[in-house]
């Protein structure tokens, strides 16, 4: 069964019809509204100043699954133009708060008997929406306690817009931070230029800093494309020892620029990455990279000890299990996937809906919850060390770079050089700490693998 990340175990949940929104969803209906623009319905409501959920259309409600976690792109807009960003839409749009409030509600039905249910702010830049996120945290929390839920909040930001007053903030309301950022300066302001072309990197470190204080755990967020793999162990070491964050996510991207030539650096990059990983062992140090981490917790290790390993043949929750609302109420599998539709050029066939005027598409929903990575034939699968653990890669990205639908399953063959190349350093990361400490080693990985290490 799948462990993660799935929550409320899909089961089969019908939301609750009051009558009031039972009325609106006809109306809404009536008068339909094209992905990407918010309904004339909702807006004359908004105005008129309906109760959030009013408006929402009943049938944009899952029954064949429950979601309880959202993505809200209170805007798309950005002050950084970074060279891989996923979302590449034509011009910034700003969610209401009326319509953000409507996506809450959303969710609480949607989450059906779950007690906690929780809302991200993406973007772009969600601090950009600074105001709109205090209120929204504010309404939020004051109506899931009406109605015995917990709700989390949290966002995802470049930590560019940051004062002291919103930081206190940050921390005053307990909101999960997941900082974004790549690295040295010089990486950090090639990748992700600010758009007034001022540098950033220094007021990055700053903040980074700064939030490490009151969430010392938080992992550092950060994207390699080929133009600066050769700084790749530059930028970790920098995480590590001058921001101070103990665990550092990478995401790679731009595969179709990938060379032979980035291949062999990025190996080398890892090699000094995983030979910095042993020396801090060796320390007592517990510093990581999270990739390396998982295929050594979830893979290698228990390989080593003759321990059945939990495979996991799935990429994500998207479309399942959580989902991305937009500012017109669109529903989207995910965050990626209003760019994704938008390059593919398969536009609405992937929705999974709108709040106000597009019932929900189980038959969709239900495609994303069966993702079986096993069923995908790929030649380079059969001989992938990692492939027990392999979702995939993500469906988004997939569907991104290929532009048709079928390849939403299937990873480009770049992802899959560099896992395998990641995947060789962890065995050698793996069987230098394992010859350091054995018992430590054990331990550590328990505690770095997330859904437990033993099984
Ligand atoms: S990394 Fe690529 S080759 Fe390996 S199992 Fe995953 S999809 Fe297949
Ligand atoms: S589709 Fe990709 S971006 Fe979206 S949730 Fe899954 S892995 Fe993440």
């Amino acid at each position: 069964m799948r462990s993660t990340p799935r929550q409320g175990g899909g089961k089969v949940v019908t939301a609750r019809k009051p009558a009031t929104a039972r009325r609106q969803s006809v109306a809404a209906k009536e008068k339909p509204a094209t992905a990407g623009k918010q309904p004339a319905t909702a807006r004359k409501a908004s105005s008129a100043g309906p109760h959030p959920g009013e408006r929402l259309l009943l049938e944009s409600l899952p029954v064949t699954t429950v979601i309880p976690n959202i993505d809200l792109d209170i805007t798309d807009g950005c002050n950084l133009a970074c060279s891989y960003c996923f979302k590449n839409l034509d011009e910034p749009h700003n969610m209401s708060v009326e319509t953000a409030k409507d996506a809450i509600e959303w969710l609480i039905r949607a989450s059906g008997n779950c007690r906690e249910i929780g809302v991200n702010f993406m973007g772009g830049e969600p601090m950009l929406r600074y105001k709109a996120m205090r209120e929204l945290v504010l309404w939020g929390r004051r109506r899931c306690q009406n109605i015995g839920k917990t709700i989390r909040f949290s966002f995802t930001t470049n930590m560019t817009l940051f004062d002291a007053e919103s930081r206190r903030w940050i921390d005053e309301y307990g909101l999960g931070v997941l900082m974004s950022l790549d690295g040295i300066p010089e990486v950090q302001d090639t990748q992700r230029p600010a758009k007034d072309g001022k540098p950033r990197a220094g007021i990055i470190k700053e903040w980074a800093k700064s939030l490490l204080r009151t969430r010392p755990n938080a992992d550092a967020r950060f994207t390699i494309a080929p133009v600066c793999v050769h700084r790749l162990f530059d930028c970790c070491v920098y995480m590590w020892e001058e921001i101070g964050f103990k665990s550092v996510m990478m995401a790679d991207a731009a595969y179709e620029d990938w060379t032979e030539d980035h291949f062999r650096i990025y190996g080398e990059q890892m090699d000094k990455v995983a030979d910095y990983l042993i020396e801090d062992f060796r320390r007592d140090g517990k510093k990581r990279m999270a990739i390396l981490g998982y295929y050594m917790s979830k893979l290698i290790a228990p390989r080593d000890l003759g321990r059945p390993i939990a495979g996991r043949h799935w990429p994500c929750g998207a479309g399942y299990n959580y989902c991305m609302i937009d500012h017109a109420g669109n529903i989207w599998p995910c965050h990626r996937f209003d760019g994704a539709a938008k390059d593919s050029h398969l536009g609405e066939t992937i929705l999974l809906g709108n709040i106000y005027n597009k019932p929900f598409n189980h038959a969709l929903s239900n495609a994303f919850r069966n993702i079986d990575h096993r069923r995908i034939f790929k030649e380079s699968c059969k001989d992938c060390p990692s492939e027990p653990i392999c979702g995939g890669a993500c469906p988004a990205a997939n569907l991104q770079h290929s532009g048709k639908l079928p390849s939403i399953y299937c990873a480009h063959e770049a992802y899959c050089r560099l896992k395998k190349i990641a995947y060789g350093k962890a065995e050698r990361l793996y069987a230098e700490i394992r010859k350091i400490a054995p018992e430590r080693c054990l331990e550590f990985m328990k505690e770095i693998s997330p859904g437990g290490f033993d099984h």
